[in-house]
């Protein structure tokens, strides 16, 4: 199969290591760069802070392997944020800074990530990969971690009721042995637990479409709607209502039924298929999501 991505624009691990330390390095005062845990496979699970406001907002992507298109657009939200006076940032006041505090995750999933755009050969499981995998080497649509496990369903929210569970390790869809069996879902647990965030993002890419309701009861529909609403406007994309009842196991999901503050899963590309974003749509992507951080920083210091 040919792949449309080109690996030239492919935004790798090593990469955003790169590019975070480099951002560290240049603007010492103003971040904070740490590890909040590591993959199966040892790499490290980064987490950038801007801001030290009182206000908390959390961002992250690439949950989903094959999805490492929204890690360009965090690592691009971080320069932006550090580097363009243009930015509508700067203008909702001047003391952004002290009023809001920006956790980005950008790459929750870099085993993952790696495994799609470089196959099996940075790996060590192989064998048990290519099994999972249908017998195939062709990587390209692996949503999963590096043990099979689709670590946007293991968070405790309804995880026993999981629909289309496949019962085992997948390129997709498997919770896992049980809630947080995964060292990936288990950081970003952890860190979530002990900081209070007013807001998260959840970065994905299919279908330009705002996830934000789960089951929600109607009262804390109604507080969070206006913010749904506003995001929607300024992305163009549709704010899902939910039909039926959903499927949990989401970070969004238990974000949501754990702490009742406003949490979005935010799809940032037309559904295109099992298979990364193509780059020609990285242009009109960044556009409609460029002021989504800027919505919420309003919103919230209000
Ligand atoms: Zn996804």
């Amino acid at each position: 199969m040919e792949n449309d991505f080109d690996s030239k624009q492919m935004y790798s691990y090593q990469k955003l290591k790169i590019d975070l330390n480099d951002v560290k390095k240049q603007f010492p005062d103003q971040v904070e760069l740490i590890t909040i845990g590591s993959s199966v496979e040892g790499r490290d699970l980064y987490a950038l802070r801007i801001g030290s406001g009182k206000k908390a907002v959390l961002c992250h992507g690439a949950h989903h392997a094959r999805e490492w298109m929204t890690t360009r657009l965090i690592v691009d939200f971080i320069n932006h944020l550090l580097t363009d006076c243009s930015w509508p940032w700067l203008s909702i006041r001047e003391d952004w800074l002290t009023d809001i505090t920006f956790w980005f995750i950008p790459m929750v999933n870099p085993d993952g990530v790696t495994l799609v755009q470089g196959g099996i050969n940075d790996l060590s499981n192989r064998k048990e990969l290519i099994d999972w995998n249908n017998n195939s080497t062709d990587f390209t649509g692996w949503k999963a971690n590096s043990r099979g496990v689709d670590l946007n369903r293991q968070y405790p929210a309804d995880w026993e009721s999981i629909q289309a569970d496949p019962g085992q390790p997948s390129s997709s869809h498997y919770k896992g042995s049980h809630p947080l069996s995964e060292p990936e879902t288990q950081a970003i647990y952890q860190f979530v637990k002990q900081y209070h965030f007013d807001c998260a993002i959840a970065y994905h890419s299919s279908g330009e479409e705002i996830f934000w309701r789960y089951t929600l009861p109607d009262d804390l529909v109604d507080q969070h709607r206006p913010l749904a609403e506003r995001l929607a406007e300024v992305t163009r994309y549709r704010l899902i209502e939910p039909e039926g009842t959903p499927s949990g196991g989401g970070f969004t999901d238990w974000f949501l039924t754990q702490f009742q503050k406003p949490a979005f899963t935010i799809e940032i590309a037309p559904s295109i298929g099992p298979r990364p974003v193509p780059d020609h749509l990285y242009k009109q992507i960044f556009q409609a999501n460029e002021l989504v951080l800027y919505t919420i920083a309003s919103y919230l210091i209000d």
